[in-house]
């Protein structure tokens, strides 16, 4: 009897580290607002860039993460009149993955790299304190998922926003301490954007027929 219990217990241990779980929340299920344009994204791209939403902050309950996801929407919509959300995906301290823009469509996220990556966005502010171990896991699966369906290139290159956009701190000093030491980190990436380098005008023609969601 002992015998059968420590099996089963090694049996149960096995399956919960062998096979990462990926939760990714649709669009529909955090009532995203309809994009007002989409771009097709060419598949597979080179570069994953991660961020931080510094505003909202970290968020635990599902309930409060999609809360979040619809702040960003409406910011990146209304307020700086784009399309949609910038990102690709952000991930929550709930674990979860929640669907931005997603696989198959150009962000508005990093100028220079948003047709040629997957923009991550790590919800909270991530300056002085590390995400959670399963946020971190989450943005890892979720790439690792990107390269499994032939988004991600096997051999993409993973940078910080800082990296690549002179003039912010994103994606927050204690974060990118951490992906430093992640596969793929790359140290120097060649295209980079200053300051005050005047970028393309993003996605501006549509934003009358999008309205504040009622509360
Ligand atoms: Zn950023």
């Amino acid at each position: 009897m002992i015998a059968l219990y420590v099996f089963v217990i090694a049996i149960a241990g096995a399956a919960s580290h062998a096979v990462p779980v990926l939760d990714i929340v649709p669009r529909s299920k955090w009532k995203a607002r309809p994009a007002a344009g989409v771009t097709a994204l060419r598949r597979p791209v080179p570069f994953v860039v991660v961020h931080h939403s510094y505003s909202p902050p970290a968020c635990t309950a599902p309930s409060e993460c999609e809360a979040s996801m619809r702040w960003m929407q409406d910011y990146h919509q209304i307020n700086r009149s784009w399309w949609d959300i910038g990102y690709n995906f952000a991930v929550g301290g709930d674990g979860r993955a929640y669907e931005g823009r997603g696989w198959d469509a150009v962000g508005a996220h990093a100028p220079l790299y948003n047709n040629i990556s997957i923009g991550v966005c790590v919800i909270g502010d991530w300056s002085d304190t590390a995400p959670p171990e399963r946020q971190l896991e989450t943005v890892q699966n979720l790439i690792a998922e990107g390269v499994r369906a032939g988004y991600i290139a096997g051999d993409y290159k993973l940078v910080g926003h800082k990296q690549v956009r002179k003039g912010t701190q994103c994606p927050g000093d204690a974060l990118y301490a951490l992906i430093e030491a992640w596969p793929h980190y790359d140290s120097a990436p060649s295209l980079r954007v200053s300051s005050t380098t005047p970028t393309p005008p993003v996605e501006n023609t549509e934003t009358n027929r999008i309205r504040k969601r009622k509360a």
